[in-house]
């Protein structure tokens, strides 16, 4: 039975955490002169002077409903790139331990093993974009700690074949992470449905893409109860300030509207795909199972500083492995889309 605190770093097995003043009371009400607050009231209106729920319960309740995840299988953060460091710091022994990526993917996987010190072990995507599956587990060796698979993938575009994803979680000793930060906009269901079958799987959501607080900085980590006991261990203790859990909070009412957002989006990717194939520029548009095109230009530099230089930004991912000649582009709103497509008809041969 896999069990991920015999992965955890051996300095970390007695780590005693540290133990915030809120810990030893948990009602609402009381007379609270425990941790050097300002008991007068805050710089400004909002009542910021108390420190925030560490374990964000109330928001987690709601996470909880909305994701059909139980509260203890979820890890909040300070966006998704917060469990990402967090993993490496629990699982990872620098310059020993090594994990697993799949380029091209997204960049934060490799940055933060950098950070780490940890190496980074690459297994390519097929031509098109599929996993490696036993290529990817022959490459594990003792010192493999974590897979990082990302689902639908960026900057491809593609959701990745659940059955390989599920192969390599089998046949996996360690960590295998598939972060799904585009799955509202796939029409797959979140791996999250396989949780309790999975005891080494975690599972990355972010409030970034579909629900618009890219600025908020929230994301989740869905996982077994042991290791989301074990990112509690080590996390900063008031990891989600007081304004973010409210703020979240308070979107979380508003889930229809979300969806809504992303049907919205999922036409106009197709209409922006439509329009982008009429182009002379463009060879060839890939899959999306996200907000966003992988786009083959014929001149994709030349195309990416024109397009700059009439204050239009997109994603150079040209000299990306796989990606040769591609750009990212996001899909914007309906103006902003045939904006970029009549800027792409006017430009100069
Ligand atoms: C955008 C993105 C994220 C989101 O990161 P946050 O830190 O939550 O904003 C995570 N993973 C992938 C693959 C992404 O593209």
């Amino acid at each position: 039975m896999f069990d991920p605190k015999s992965l955890l770093r051996p300095h970390l097995r007695n780590l005693v955490p540290y133990s915030s003043a809120r810990d030893e009371y948990s009602g609402r009400e009381g007379v609270f002169l425990d941790a050097n607050e300002n008991s007068l009231g805050s710089a400004i209106d909002t009542a910021y002077q108390r420190y925030p729920d560490p374990y964000q319960r109330e928001l987690k309740a709601k996470i909880a409903e909305i994701k059909g995840v139980e509260a203890d299988h979820i890890f909040l953060g300070n966006g998704s790139d917060e469990p990402i460091d967090l993993l490496y710091r629990a699982f990872c022994e620098p310059d020993q331990d090594n994990v697993i990526i799949t380029p091209p993917t997204y960049g934060m996987y490799e940055v933060s093993a950098g950070i780490h010190n940890v190496e980074v072990l690459k297994v390519n995507l097929t031509v098109d974009f599929h996993l490696k599956a036993d290529e990817i587990l022959a490459t594990a060796n003792s010192c493999t700690k974590i897979i990082w698979l990302c689902s639908p993938n960026n900057p491809t575009g593609n959701l990745i074949d659940k059955a390989d994803i599920e192969k390599i979680i089998k046949s996996f000793d360690g960590i295998v992470v598939v972060d799904e930060a585009y799955i509202d906009f796939a029409d797959q269901p979140s791996m999250t449905g396989v949780l309790d079958r999975y005891p080494n799987l975690v599972v990355l959501h972010t409030f970034s893409k579909a629900w618009g607080m890219a600025g908020l900085r929230l994301g989740a980590a869905f996982a077994s109860r042991e290791i989301v006991a074990i990112l509690n261990l080590i996390k900063a203790p008031y990891n989600l300030s007081q304004a973010t859990q409210l703020i979240a909070l308070e979107a979380m009412n508003n889930e229809s509207q979300v969806k809504q957002m992303v049907a919205v989006i999922i036409r106009l990717r197709r209409e922006l795909a439509e329009q982008l194939s009429s182009l002379s520029q463009v060879e060839h548009i890939y899959p999306s199972d996200a907000n966003f095109l992988l786009v083959r230009f014929r001149e994709a530099q030349k195309v990416f500083d024109y397009l700059i230089a009439q204050k239009i930004i997109v994603r150079n991912r040209r000299k990306v492995v796989l990606c040769d000649e591609g750009l990212r582009i996001t899909v914007g709103t309906r103006e902003e889309n045939l904006r970029l497509i009549d800027t792409l008809k006017n430009m100069p041969s």
